[in-house]
């Protein structure tokens, strides 16, 4: 029973990874810590995978840098955020396992049908 389970593990690597969906440079706005107009805005879009397959889209965050002094943040919360976030759209291949799981479960109704039908 172990070794099914370490070969279960091995093979099937279940978790949530990250995809960076945007880069925006806003000159407008200033670094809370330097005040310097170098920030860099990430819009990154997280998801679940099985095995490096994207099963389904979870929930995108901002996270900013700056080039002059290297201070970063991985939760920024203000209405440009909200307005990147908006502007960056989730990828449609993030939904490949869903879209896998529907389509086989369509396969059988569809077939179910066909052979119901046949006899
Ligand atoms: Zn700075």
């Amino acid at each position: 029973m172990l070794f099914y389970k370490y070969y279960f593990q091995m093979f099937v690597h279940f978790g949530k990874t990250e995809k960076l969906l945007n880069v925006y440079e806003d000159e407008l706005i200033s670094c809370d810590n330097c005040n310097e107009t170098t920030v860099t805005y990430r819009i990154v879009q997280k998801y679940y995978q099985i095995s490096g397959i994207p099963i389904l889209p979870a929930e995108k965050y901002t996270g900013m840098s700056c080039d002059n002094c290297g201070y970063g943040s991985n939760n920024v919360i203000s209405e440009n955020a909200k307005t990147y976030e908006k502007l960056s759209k989730t990828p449609w291949y993030l939904y490949t396992g869903v879209a896998i799981l529907i389509g086989t479960f369509l396969f059988y109704i569809i077939h179910a049908i066909y052979a119901a039908i046949i006899k």
